[in-house]
């Protein structure tokens, strides 16, 4: 699943890559997929609008990759389970696909979706309007996501109210960009359970977070995202992850104890039941 530092790590290289292209044809829609997540357009006025338009520049906010043709539309792509690849020659775009964007000096952009994932286009001046970024969420790498916005989102959880690091992390208030892909490492190494109550984190335990939380999103992006994630150019992550499923029944790389897996809202959750505190 393409999570923040992936996301970031494709639409730069979109940018580098296909900037000042011009599309020659466009193709959405030949193998339909449930959860491909269009916009208002139909797929025939996806292809007549595209055709001619440049690609001007990409960027991303949180896990949506964002690609500005020229003039006055946006392309998103991201979200979900997707393989975005750009092809040098025809050979290697895959048989079935969801988006094919052909280029004036025939190079090519496929999207593949499993599970689900963005084709959308829309206008540029409904960007704020886009119904999979969570404008509200805090930006987990952006410069005002210091320790002291990280604690007062702690702070403002409801008293009565349960919420586990996993749910604060993924839904409650939640951090844009973040899955239950990237969340497995940041806990494991500031030891801290996917189910523990986020209110009961010792101020130590907190900054520990926090700091971690930033400095592996951005170990994981500067290292072209997670060994289990594809770039544009059909290469792995080079972020070798350390909680993941063939981990489990593993030792810990820190006390030897075997890791674990649960079911934990909605997807599985991996843990060293020593160093990661429940309590
Ligand atoms: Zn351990």
């Amino acid at each position: 699943m393409i999570e923040l530092p992936e996301a970031i790590v494709i639409s730069k290289q979109i940018n580098d890559t296909l900037k000042g292209k011009t599309v020659r044809t466009a193709i959405r829609g030949q193998n339909p997929h449930r959860f491909a997540f269009t916009g208002k357009f139909s797929d025939k006025e996806f292809s007549q609008i595209l055709k001619g338009k440049i690609i001007k520049k990409s960027w991303s906010n949180g896990n949506v990759i964002l690609v500005q043709l020229d003039p006055g539309y946006l392309l998103s792509l991201g979200c979900g389970g997707e393989r975005i690849l750009y092809h040098k020659h025809n050979k290697t775009i895959p048989k079935k696909h969801q988006l094919l964007l052909e280029f004036e000096d025939q190079t090519y952009l496929t999207v593949t979706i499993s599970g689900w994932g963005e084709v959308r286009l829309l206008e540029s001046k409904d960007l704020n309007k886009h119904p999979h970024i969570p404008f509200e969420k805090a930006d987990p790498l952006s410069a005002e996501f210091t320790f002291s916005t990280f604690e007062k989102l702690v702070d403002l959880l409801p008293d009565k109210k349960k919420c586990s690091a996993k749910k604060f992390y993924i839904t409650e208030p939640g951090l844009r960009g973040i899955g239950n892909g990237v969340i497995q490492d940041i806990f494991f190494l500031s030891r801290i359970h996917p189910k523990r109550e986020m209110k009961s984190l010792t101020k130590g335990e907190r900054e520990l977070l926090y700091e971690t939380t930033r400095s592996e999103l951005q170990k994981m992006t500067n290292l072209g995202g997670r060994d289990s994630e594809k770039d544009i150019f059909n290469n792995l992550g080079g972020y070798q992850r350390i909680m993941h499923s063939k981990a489990v029944t593993t030792p810990c790389p820190v006390c030897e104890t075997l890791i674990k897996k649960q079911q934990y809202l909605g997807g599985t959750i991996y843990f060293c039941p020593s160093c990661q505190t429940i309590n």
